[in-house]
């Protein structure tokens, strides 16, 4: 590792400062599970690093306009141990509990996970799925990306994550997240799948369906032509069987030791079946038909 400069701002307004000077010199360090890493490997030689750990506020969990808004320097552990966050977004906690092993949750962070932007990370399908944004801020003033447009170079070098905000739940919705981890239980997934689904108020058919899978590209995909089967139909057995079809063609995964492309493409398939399927669980009685597919 090459010699660098170490700051340890208290405030926001001084993270941006120091951002401003050092420009894409600086590299921000959160839990440094990445960035360490990264370090040492030498594929990354920052001047100056700028750590999040005493900056004062951006770690807080918080009810917004009815959502939930996460400071981005809050660790995963903290999500997924948050009782406003299990009661309002439960999906959320289990999704962060997810990730790795608890010494890994106990440093990463939310931002610094986005920010990282590993296609393979957990919690961006889960907040595809639920419609969350981030806000990224510099000293020239602050902007909202939609998680679902995030990806690796999206942050300009001066700017920082300060919020995730995820909006609640809508009325008759039910929401799922399938890790398959056919290796070790803290392996990054082979393939993942997140689906929110809204009932029209019969509970008989979809008024809207949010589809999204993780570790199948070059970032987290959302399944819009997936989605598009189901909205405005009947929940039936063969639609959700339709929707992993679909699926499966939005998919570009690439052969490695977590499984082939052509396994993980049929995987994704049989994972969005399955979220969907779960997502429904408590809102509905599943067509047995469904649920018999779902034991194979
Ligand atoms: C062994 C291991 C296994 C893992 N397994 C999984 C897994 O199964 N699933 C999963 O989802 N994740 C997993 N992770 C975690 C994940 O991939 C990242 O390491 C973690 O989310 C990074 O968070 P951090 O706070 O440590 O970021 P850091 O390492 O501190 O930083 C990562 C990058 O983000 C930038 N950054 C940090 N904070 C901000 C911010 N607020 N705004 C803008 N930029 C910022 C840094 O400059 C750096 O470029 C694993 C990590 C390890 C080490």
């Amino acid at each position: 590792m090459q010699a660098f400069e170490y700051r340890t701002p208290k405030t926001l307004k001084e993270v941006q400062q120091d951002l401003k000077q050092f420009g894409s010199d600086a590299k921000l360090i959160a839990g440094g599970t990445a960035l360490v890493i990264m370090m040492r490997q030498r594929l990354v030689r920052p001047a100056c690093l700028i750590s999040l750990r005493s900056v004062r506020g951006l770690d807080r969990i918080a009810e917004k306009n009815g959502g939930i808004a996460i400071g981005g320097a809050t660790t995963h552990r903290a999500v997924e141990s948050s009782a406003l966050v299990k009661r309002r977004l439960p999906l959320l906690a289990e999704t962060y509990h997810h990730v790795a092993t608890v010494r890994v949750r106990n440093m990463a962070t939310v931002g610094g996970g986005l920010a990282h932007a590993d296609p393979n990370q957990d919690p961006p399908p889960t907040l595809i799925a639920l419609g969350a944004t981030v806000k990224a801020s510099s000293a020239d003033g602050s902007r909202t990306i939609p998680v679902e447009d995030y990806y690796e170079t999206v942050l300009k070098p001066d700017e920082i994550i300060t919020e995730l905000y995820v909006p609640r739940l809508a009325a008759n919705s039910g929401a799922a997240f399938l890790k398959f981890l056919p290796r070790t239980a803290d392996d990054y997934a082979t393939v993942s799948a997140a689906a929110v689904v809204t009932l029209d108020k019969s509970k008989k058919t979809f008024s809207d369906v949010r589809i999204a899978l993780g570790s199948v590209g070059t970032t987290a995909i959302r399944a819009r032509d997936a989605e598009a089967v189901l909205r405005g139909q009947p929940i039936k057995a063969e639609a959700l069987a339709e929707a992993g079809e679909k699926a499966k063609q939005a998919v570009d995964p690439i052969s490695d030791f977590r499984g082939s492309a052509a396994y993980k493409k049929e995987m994704a398939g049989v994972f969005v079946r399955r979220a969907l399927a779960k997502a429904l669980e408590g809102l509905v009685r599943l067509p047995k038909a469904a649920a018999k597919k779902d034991r194979r």
